[in-house]
């Protein structure tokens, strides 16, 4: 698909790799639907996306929240008139060990926990996916969804909530590539492996240098890195129902 004149909506896209996505889109011309829960840093990045010279707009928008999702979605079709793909990128963390014993005091990671990054991370997704594949479909547009997984869907240590989500996540791509294909909607997931954000920026640097020790590349990605194998996905016409693996060549 040529990126220029459509229109694309990012989920977090107000910073991190959602808002790396959103610049690298405008830069090819795309119109931008931004989606996030922050309004200050989506005005920013609605901002820069306009001073590199296209369209972009803001949606406050929780992606579990499927009457939130559905409004949203109707909404941009409304607002740009069209809708041509979804970069599923919005996210978060809630780490621990699932069970953690030390000086003999039990913790547990907590149902809420769980069912907190499963909520954003996996039916967010879903919610997010249906409704702009349905939209989609109702226009007869040309379209391409891209789904953000993580290497962490291999089976992270202390992350048993955000890895579950993440592998489910590449699961679905393949599924809605099989389901979609009949509409002319391809569908595709990018799995970063640690990749320099806000997340990662507060980390230690001795901590940061064992981690990048591991990388055979030797460091972090960049959230330019991302965008661009999200943009890939997105310009290739015969990718569908398969993860990007983008790491430096890490295997957790
Ligand atoms: P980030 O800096 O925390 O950005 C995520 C954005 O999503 C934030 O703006 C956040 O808003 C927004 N968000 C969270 N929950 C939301 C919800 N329910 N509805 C709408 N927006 C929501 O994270 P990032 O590092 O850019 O990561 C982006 C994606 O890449 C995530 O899916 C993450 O799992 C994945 N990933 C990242 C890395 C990495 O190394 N950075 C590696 C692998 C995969 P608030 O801040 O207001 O909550």
């Amino acid at each position: 698909m040529e990126l220029k004149d459509k229109v694309v909506i990012v989920t977090g896209g107000g910073q991190g790799l959602g808002r790396a996505i959103a610049e690298f889109f405008a830069a090819k011309g795309a119109k931008l639907a931004l989606v996030d829960l922050n309004q200050e840093r989506l005005d920013q990045a609605v901002q820069a996306c306009k001073k590199i010279g296209v369209e972009a707009r803001s949606y406050l928008c929780n992606v579990a929240d499927e009457a939130q999702v559905i409004a949203m979605v109707n909404q941009v079709a409304t607002d740009f008139g069209s809708l041509n793909g979804i970069v599923n990128n919005a996210g978060i963390l809630r780490d621990g060990l699932t069970i953690k014993v030390r000086d003999g005091e039990m913790s547990k990671m907590s149902l809420e926990n769980w069912q907190a990054v499963l909520n954003v991370n996996l039916t967010g997704v879903f919610l997010c996916a249906r409704e702009v594949a349905a939209k989609m479909i109702e226009l007869k547009s040309e379209g391409v969804i891209v789904n953000i997984s993580s290497i962490s869907r291999a089976g992270n240590m202390g992350q048993a909530n955000y890895s579950a989500a993440k592998a489910a996540v590449a699961a679905d791509t393949v599924v809605w590539a099989k389901e979609f294909a009949r509409y002319g909607i391809r569908v595709g997931a990018v799995a970063p492996g640690f990749i320099e954000t806000e997340m990662t920026s507060g980390m230690k640097p001795e901590a940061l240098e064992k981690m990048c020790s591991g990388i055979p590349l030797r460091r972090m990605g960049k959230p330019y890195d991302i965008a661009h194998s999200v943009g890939y996905i997105f310009e290739n016409d015969y990718f569908t129902g398969r993860v990007l693996e983008v790491d430096g060549g890490l295997r957790l």
